[in-house]
């Protein structure tokens, strides 16, 4: 579907299986980040590993598209804003991250560089697709890594939403990364990453030097 991209939000620690393989807590209320839109990556397009960092991982998330202005307050509201669903790739410097987390400092270093979010075709959300039953898959060279299903997020679709408009008046084409399951792990030049749902279909990006 055709939309021209806003602004990009993201969830961090949003599965609880993920938290523990990072070795991070739950956390009480939703973990908010943001990257440029100059940050995205159409698929079949190359991945390029930044010079600041050298431990690049992938991480598979379900992206929804905000269709409508607004600050919804309920579930349904939030549900209703929701006008497209795909996935994507929340790219991170691991090893930059880590030495942020260690002096508390802003991710944008780690998370918002360029080419950090490849992200797939938006398939149209109809209202009966059900947010809180999407399976997806991760894969590198074709090995499937992560396992996904939007039934294991500490915080659901609807209530990151809701949690997103307390701050911000949410605009058409807003994309909402939405977390990543455990499997997460690091990208070598000549990698192929491919993300795939029967909802959206399979997306894949190669990673160069
Ligand atoms: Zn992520």
């Amino acid at each position: 579907m055709n939309y021209t991209p806003c602004r990009i939000f993201c969830v961090g620690m949003n599965y609880a299986a993920h938290i523990r393989e990072l070795k991070n807590e739950v956390p009480e209320a939703p973990v908010i980040f943001m990257k440029p839109a100059t940050c995205l990556v159409a698929p079949g397009k190359r991945i390029a590993i930044p010079a600041h960092g050298h431990d690049l991982h992938y991480e598979t998330e379900v992206v929804v598209l905000i269709g409508r202005e607004g600050r919804p307050r309920t579930e349904a509201e939030a549900r209703a804003a929701v006008a497209g669903v795909t996935l994507g790739l929340d790219l991170t410097l691991r090893d930059v991250q880590a030495a942020l987390r260690k002096q508390g400092h802003p991710w944008e270093a780690c998370k918002a560089f360029d080419g950090s979010a490849p992200l797939g075709i938006m398939a149209p959300c109809p209202p009966d697709l059900d947010l809180g039953r999407l399976a997806f898959t991760g894969s590198v060279n074709g090995v499937v890594r992560q396992r996904g299903h939007t039934d294991d997020m500490v915080f659901s679709i609807p209530a990151l939403i809701r949690h997103l408009a307390r701050m911000w008046t949410l605009l058409p084409g807003d994309l909402l990364y939405t977390g990543t399951p455990e499997g997460v792990g690091a990208l070598k030049a000549g990698d192929r990453v491919t993300v795939e749902a029967p909802w959206c279909g399979t997306f894949t990006w190669t990673v160069e030097q």
